[in-house]
């Protein structure tokens, strides 16, 4: 009974690693009937091998006794210790250890070795196991069970004025583009060319303005200049780093959906070392039609594996808000620091708008 109660406190432990996404262990140790240590997974969130539940609780109890030695104490933990753990407890000296279930897979302490139990080791603990066994595994299955149905889950990021500041960017290519030819950008011409792909656009803008050069020799032109920018001076929008580093941890599916292509921008996710968060790029390179329609959204999908009900969708354009919805996705609206009234409609064409990523993080953390 007494083991009971206590190892009821290190399944609350466990809930607490549950609650942030991490693998639910939990851990007390008790001294004298008094609980002086508690510890919960959090391996992920401090990006730290040694969160384990039992290290956490081993340095509470090292602080509360003032004594590196847990002499007459016992350490509950909800599944059977790694190595790691089962060597703390050596270390510290912990006379008696309870646990609810075994560890197949890294268990020290019966499954693959019994560290605790070696008379070559100076010290030798007591193992009592089973205590609570199927409410500690059942917080690991319900656990599990979540984390596969969060990898059918996708999250597919437009690039240009959504992950980037880069909307600037294309307009002074252009600017430069007709200021050489000694003509003025037309008003209309951003808009226009916004949801088109480069090859779109350069043979739009060919034909719409008398352009002497080559289709060709007009991409070759943005090229270049769009090139140099996009290495040396593109930054991010606030958190989105954060962001997509925290949903490829929560196994989530990340996708780009955008006309550009590779060489452009791949430079800045390399220079913000995001490239591997990403399981799909659906490009400029794929040929399909502009973000006027659902296409590139459903092939991004179709890519990460992930059905289009369970993709949302980030985007700072209005047509591309609404060829997300069309394709059946929750479309995001993200501020790129427009007038108002071209912010005003990015909100109207979307489920949801954010001006800034810590707003998504935050959504998530709360529901865990
Ligand atoms: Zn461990």
């Amino acid at each position: 009974m007494e083991h009971e109660k206590y190892m009821a406190l290190a399944l609350e432990q466990a809930k607490k690693a549950k609650e942030i996404g991490e693998i639910p262990i939990g851990c007390v140790i008790v001294y004298k009937q008094n609980v002086i240590g508690r510890g919960f997974n959090t391996r992920m969130r401090d990006n730290n091998a040694l969160g384990h539940a039992e290290i956490t609780a081993i340095n509470e109890a090292c602080s509360a006794l003032g004594d590196w030695r847990l002499e007459d104490c016992t350490l509950y933990v909800t599944v059977e210790p790694c190595p790691m753990c089962a060597g703390a407890v050596l270390q510290a000296r912990v006379p008696r250890v309870v646990y609810g279930v075994p560890n197949k897979k890294a268990g020290c302490v019966g499954s693959l070795y019994n560290l605790l139990d070696d008379d070559r080791f100076n010290h030798r603990a007591e193992v009592i196991s089973g205590v609570m066994a199927q409410e500690c595994a059942d917080i690991m299955k319900s656990f599990f069970k979540d984390f596969r149905k969060r990898d059918k889950m996708g999250y597919i990021f437009d690039f240009d004025g959504t992950i980037a500041n880069s909307t600037y960017l294309w307009k002074k290519v252009d600017r430069d583009f007709f200021a050489k030819r000694k003509m003025e950008m037309p008003p209309e011409y951003a808009d226009k060319i916004s949801t088109m792909s480069f090859y779109e656009g350069a043979v739009f803008t060919k034909t719409a303005y008398n352009i002497e050069e080559t289709v060709e020799e007009i991409m070759q032109e943005w090229h270049k200049g769009a090139v140099r920018e996009y290495e040396k001076n593109v930054t991010l929008k606030p958190n989105v780093v954060e962001y997509i580093r925290f949903l490829k941890r929560k196994n989530r599916k990340v996708g780009l959906a955008t006309a550009s292509n590779p060489e452009f921008y791949l430079p800045v996710l390399k220079k913000y070392a995001i490239t591997e968060c990403f399981d799909a790029f659906a490009d400029g390179t794929l040929g399909l039609p502009n973000k006027e329609s659902p296409d590139i959204y459903l092939k991004c999908a179709e890519m990460m594996g992930v059905e289009p009900k369970n993709c949302t969708v980030y985007e700072d354009i209005v047509q591309g808000l609404k060829s997300a919805k069309k394709a059946g996705m929750l479309a995001v609206g993200v501020s790129d620091g427009r007038c108002e009234e071209k912010e005003k409609a990015v909100e109207a064409a979307s489920d949801r708008y954010i001006t800034d990523f810590s707003q998504e993080l935050e959504m998530l953390l709360k529901k865990k």
